[in-house]
């Protein structure tokens, strides 16, 4: 049993500490950390620290040994809530979903591999070929996302520069039979710059340093990728030239044509050359300083050169009276808008791959009538908070996420605890908890909220600054307790991109790319006067996040960064307790011991504890299971500390059982 594994390892589940303190979770997770145990149970959710080192415990052993088992029954792994939420699935026909959470680097997204892994590992037996190739192509798809979504920081060297949710689907027998992608909030920023040390994201360098001459020649590229603006910051890794082979193989297993694919390469190779226009002002006009790239730009995209030309230098105005005017930009303007039109056709690239992938991988011809209730399991893989020093609008969006979902998290597990007490029949006591629900309404709320505040100064006429946007935030909310009046820099809220840009790919004689920008049909007259901006783009995509989660039954992984150095050995005691902290441990562990820390259906408790009491050994004397369990509990006098449900045995205080199963292994 996994709780009571041998303690020279530690506690195999925080319940299970002597006192719930900071002190005693720091030095049981260090413990097992140093040992070589990276997971631990909080009850239901697993605490992982990334091992940073290869663990030998994702074989094919380790997956029969986990298949079909209970929690308990094996000491704690992602494979332990992977099969919980699969049992819960096909049992109990209930949509689940895997939250996987942590910050940059915590293992998040190795995380989630493994579980889908397991998943695949642990369906159609029969092995039906659709469902094989289904999952073929769910899995290869992770290959395709990390290519166009990944990069190296000075964090993580593969981090995950979006969101991600997967819905895998099953049908009643318990198989996958499609699935659907959310990306969030891909870091476009990054394809103009990086920070030092970090490079782009890793489908340019792959590119080049992967393509044939004879693709590189046709994209007008060289294979140097200190020869581009955009990717002359970031080293090329060894990597790069096989993982192009292997991304260009998974393109073709989930089912991208090859013109698809030159589409894509295309379309890489036009930011490339986009990143290299440089302008000049001859103190009237500005101009192109290289007209030469400006050609290939156009043969790339396949769109006209002097409609490209007239999109970087100028902007299309209406002017009030209904007329179109053409404005020139200044130097400055060009520069912006050229980096602004490098990133929306990274954006719209990558929105077109995942959509491409769905559209492959969704369900088709489902009949509930003839195949059964359809139901899902969701894996969310998703940024965790971010503090840097400096934080910008980016930052903004994903630790509002963060509270989102940790908001979601505290109701969830409470309520899971409410309603297995209430299936169990026993009284619920009420568990006082930390609620952010007040941050949260500090970003959201309607009106005062710091997404309206700023959308409202995005809106008015003119130039917005930030000071301006500081002011009125201070106006509005320097009542609230949570709000402190210091940000600064919150500027990709104006997300703007200029028209004439989204006009000039519509014009596109490529099909593909026409179909990343279907918006650039709307003439200049008609654009909409108050587009939504981003955050409130971002705000509306996590409360419908939060909603897919919350109609499913929930498990939760929660990865923690040993330290900074990538090392296997090191346990950063201040890092980890900061995470710890923030992720809500420690409350997590009080939750679940406010009530019953432990529970086990009678027959399992029986099972490992008969031998301990003489009514059930050598014999089962007693008339039922709940019975014998009585029995048991009696003879070791903690009846004072347990409460029988239906089908359980709920347990207090963990103490109770250390005796009982010292007892066991005397015994045994
Ligand atoms: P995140 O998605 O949370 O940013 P990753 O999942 O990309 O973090 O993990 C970062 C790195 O840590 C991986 O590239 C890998 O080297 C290492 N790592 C993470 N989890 C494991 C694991 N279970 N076993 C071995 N190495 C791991
Ligand atoms: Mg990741």
């Amino acid at each position: 049993m996994a709780e009571l594994e041998s303690l020279e390892f530690g506690k195999s589940d925080f319940i299970l500490l002597d006192e719930v303190t900071m002190e005693q979770f720091m030095e049981n997770l260090k413990l097992r950390f140093e040992k070589g145990r990276i997971y631990t149970f909080i009850g239901e959710v697993v605490v992982s620290v990334n091992p940073y080192q290869h663990m030998d415990i994702y074989g094919k052993d380790s997956i029969e040994a986990y298949r079909g088992r209970e929690l308990y029954e094996n000491p704690p792994h992602l494979f332990s809530v992977s099969d919980a939420a699969y049992k819960a699935m096909k049992r109990r026909a209930k949509d689940t979903c895997i939250v996987i959470s942590g910050e940059s680097g915590a293992g998040k997204t190795e995380a989630s591999k493994y579980i889908m892994q397991y998943i695949a590992a642990i369906t159609n037996p029969a092995l039906r070929e659709e469902v094989e190739s289904v999952k073929h192509v769910l899995l290869k798809s992770t290959c395709v996302l990390e290519a166009f979504g990944n990069a190296k920081t000075n964090r993580n060297d593969n981090s995950s520069r979006f969101g991600k949710y997967m819905d895998i689907n099953f049908n009643f027998n318990g198989d996958p039979t499609g699935g659907h992608i959310n990306n969030y909030l891909l870091e476009k920023s990054r394809v103009v710059q990086q920070q030092p040390g970090e490079r782009n994201f890793h489908s340019f360098y792959q590119l080049l340093r992967g393509g044939s001459d004879d693709v590189l020649k046709s994209l007008h590229l060289d294979n140097d990728p200190a020869l581009y603006t955009y990717t002359r910051q970031g080293a090329t890794s060894n990597n790069d030239r096989s993982s192009h082979k292997a991304v260009l193989h998974a393109l073709q297993v989930i089912g991208f044509t090859e013109e698809e694919i030159h589409s894509i390469y295309e379309t890489l190779a036009a930011i490339l050359l986009l990143g290299n226009l440089e302008f000049v002002c001859d103190g009237e006009s500005v101009s192109l300083s290289e007209p030469l790239a400006l050609t290939e730009i156009s043969a790339l995209t396949q769109t006209d050169p002097e409609c490209v030309r007239t999109s970087l230098l100028y902007r299309t105005v209406a002017t009030g009276g209904g007329d179109v005017i053409q404005k020139e930009h200044s130097q400055q303007d060009a520069c912006f808008g050229r980096d602004a039109f490098a990133k929306a056709l990274y954006e719209r690239l990558f929105a077109w791959i995942v959509g491409r992938i769905n559209s492959v991988i969704e369900v088709k011809n489902y009949n509930p009538v003839l195949h059964g209730k359809n139901t899902v399991i969701g894996v969310l893989d998703i940024y965790g908070f971010e503090i840097f020093d400096n934080n910008s609008f980016e930052q903004f969006c994903i630790n509002y996420c963060n509270e989102k979902l940790q908001h979601l998290f505290i109701e969830l597990i409470l309520q899971q605890e409410q309603e297995e007490y209430e299936r169990e029949g026993i009284v619920w006591e009420h568990v006082d908890y930390v609620d952010n629900q007040i941050i949260v309404d500090l970003v959201e709320q309607p009106h005062k909220g710091i997404i309206s505040v700023l959308d409202e100064a995005c809106l008015t006429v003119g130039n917005v600054t930030d000071t301006v946007l500081l002011q009125s935030l201070d106006q509005k909310l320097s009542q609230h307790p949570h709000y402190t009046p210091k940000g600064k820099d919150l500027n990709p809220n104006y997300n703007l991109l200029f028209q004439d840009f989204k006009r000039l790919m519509f014009s596109s004689c490529n099909g593909v790319l026409r179909q990343m920008w279907p918006d650039g049909q709307t003439s200049i007259t008609e654009v909409t006067k108050r587009p939504q901006t981003a955050a409130t783009l971002f705000k509306n995509s996590i409360v419908a996040l939060v909603q897919k989660l919350a109609c499913k039954e929930p498990y939760y992984v929660r990865c923690i960064k040993p330290n900074e150095l990538k090392s296997p050995v090191l346990f950063d005691d201040a890092r980890c307790r900061h995470q710890v902290a923030y992720l809500g441990l420690l409350e997590n562990v009080m939750v679940r011991r406010a009530g019953f820390a432990y529970r086990q259906p009678y027959e399992r408790f029986l099972q490992r504890y008969k031998m301990t009491c003489e009514y059930t050994w050598p014999n089962h004397l007693m008339p039922t299971d709940q019975e014998a369990v009585r029995a048991i509990v009696s003879q070791h006098g903690f009846d004072a500390d347990v409460d029988y449900g239906r089908s359980k045995l709920f347990v207090r205080s963990p103490r109770s059982l250390f005796s009982l199963e010292q007892e066991r292994n005397q015994l045994i």
